[in-house]
C-alpha cells in the first residue's frame, strides 16, 4: 500500500493502545503499537533484530496487562525465562501506560526461519511465562505457566487462559530493518462472559486473518486496524492512551533495597569492595553508594 506511506508514518508517530468492545460488550479488543518504545530499547540495550522482536512482543503483552489494571498506581512485571540463546525477557510497567524491559542476552542472534521470519521461538526455547501484579494489596498476584512455543503470542494466550481464565486470541509482531524497528505491537481479542458460539466463530475467523501483524501495523494505524476488522461488529472504541517508556527506579527505591539488605551486610560489602553498586537492568543506570552515603542511610 504505497499511497500516503509518509503521512501514515507521521500519524503513527505516537505509541498507543486503542481499546474497545464489540458485539455490544461481549468481547474486548486492544490494538497496540509500541514501535517507538522498541526503538528506544534497541538504542538503550543494543538489541539485535531477534532480541528486539522478543522484547517488543513481550512489551506489547505487558502494555495489555497494564491497561487492564484497575488503578494507575498498580504495577506488573512479566518475565519469560527460557533455555534458548536469548535467555530471559523482562518487562514491567504500570496502570499509567508506562512500560520498560530488557533481555538477558541482548546480542543473541539466530538464522532466519525458512519463511524469512525471526526465530523468536528458538531464541526463547522452553521455559516459563510468569506475571506478578502489585495491586496495592498485602500480597502481590502471581501467575506462572509453561511456555507453549516461545513465540510469545501463543505463550501469552496460554498464560491468560490458564492463570487468569481469559479466553483470547493474541497476535504480536515486530518488524525490524537495518536501522531499527519499523513497526511493533499486536492485536488482542478477549472473550467476555456471555459470549455466544456464533460470536466466537466470527472472532476465530477474524483472528485467522491477522496474519503478519507487524506488516499490518506498518501499513495501518491502530485505529484503522480496529475499524477494519471490528468496526462492523457493534463496536465501541474508547479514546487511545499514549504508551511511554519509563523506568521506575530512583534513589529512594534503591535505598530501600539497601535497607532490606541490612546495615551489617552493607558494611561488609563496603569493606570488601570499597563501594556498593546497584545496576538497574531496565534503564542501565548504576547507583553508587560509598561509606558516606551508607552512614547517612542509617542515620535516617
Ligand atoms: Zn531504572
Amino acid at each position: 500500500m504505497p499511497v500516503c506511506k509518509v503521512n501514515l508514518r507521521i500519524y503513527n508517530k505516537m505509541d498507543r493502545i486503542v481499546t474497545g468492545t464489540i458485539f455490544g460488550g461481549f468481547a474486548r479488543v486492544a490494538v497496540i503499537s509500541v514501535r517507538d518504545a522498541v526503538n528506544e530499547e534497541i538504542r538503550l540495550h543494543d538489541l539485535t533484530p531477534l532480541t528486539a522482536a522478543a522484547l517488543g512482543r513481550a512489551m506489547t503483552a505487558g502494555v495489555y496487562l497494564g491497561a487492564n489494571l484497575k488503578d494507575k498506581d498498580d504495577s506488573y512485571s512479566v518475565s519469560i525465562t527460557g533455555d534458548g540463546c536469548i535467555g530471559g525477557v523482562c518487562v514491567a510497567g504500570d496502570g499509567n501506560y508506562t512500560v520498560r524491559g530488557y533481555v538477558s542476552n541482548p546480542h543473541a542472534d539466530l538464522p532466519l526461519k525458512e519463511n524469512g521470519h525471526l526465530d523468536v521461538g528458538k531464541g526463547i526455547g522452553q521455559g516459563f511465562f510468569s506475571v506478578i501484579k502489585d495491586l496495592g494489596l498485602k500480597e502481590p498476584y502471581t501467575g506462572k505457566c509453561e511456555l507453549v512455543s516461545g513465540e510469545i503470542a501463543e505463550d501469552f494466550a496460554s498464560y491468560l487462559v490458564k492463570s487468569e481464565g481469559i479466553n483470547s486470541a493474541v497476535a504480536l509482531g515486530v518488524l525490524t530493518y537495518r536501522e531499527g524497528c519499523k513497526s511493533a505491537g499486536g492485536i488482542i481479542v478477549e472473550a467476555l462472559p456471555g459470549i455466544t458460539e456464533d460470536m466466537l466463530f466470527i472472532l476465530e475467523d477474524i483472528a485467522g486473518q491477522f496474519g503478519n501483524v507487524s506488516e499490518l501495523l506498518y501499513q495501518k494505524t491502530p485505529e484503522e486496524i480496529f475499524e477494519f476488522y471490528f468496526g462492523h461488529l457493534d463496536a465501541e472504541v474508547f479514546p487511545a492512551h499514549e504508551i511511554k517508556v519509563r523506568c521506575s527506579c530512583n534513589n529512594e527505591k534503591i535505598e530501600g533495597v539497601l535497607t532490606s539488605l541490612g546495615e551489617e551486610e552493607c558494611r561488609n560489602i563496603l569493606k570488601e569492595q570499597g563501594k556498593i553498586e546497584i545496576f538497574c537492568h531496565f534503564c542501565e543506570k548504576t547507583y553508587r553508594f560509598g561509606e558516606k552515603e551508607v552512614d547517612a542511610l542509617w542515620q535516617k
